[in-house]
């Protein structure tokens, strides 16, 4: 996939694990989601599969990807158009590229 910036850059998302691509979970979602992956772990089915599979397909992100070159944000609106937002500062902030290191485990 690639996207036309308006800036005129390509936003390219051809691999996994891109630094300027997010999955996004509204609040609404993410407590939800919070609780899928909760019951799976207490479930105590032996299918772990089957359990796995719910959870994925429950995931409510919504894909977003950041202009590495104005900064500019392209989120997925319910009904999955790209909609552009320009940061104030007019530059790329790597607002989706948080360090692997700052995880907390
Ligand atoms: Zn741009």
């Amino acid at each position: 996939m690639k996207i036309t910036c308006a800036c005129g850059a390509i936003i390219v998302d051809q691999s996994d694990d891109l630094p300027h691509k997010a999955h996004i979970i509204g609040d609404k979602d993410y407590l939800d989601f919070l609780g899928r992956i909760d019951a799976a772990i207490e479930d105590s089915s032996a299918d772990k599969a089957r359990i796995a599979m719910q959870v994925r397909r429950g995931e409510p992100s919504r894909l977003g990807w950041e202009c590495v070159a104005c900064g500019r944000l392209y989120l997925n609106d319910a009904s999955n158009n790209l909609v552009a937002y320009l940061p104030e500062n007019r530059q790329a902030n790597r607002i989706f590229d948080r360090p692997r290191n700052s995880r907390k485990d």
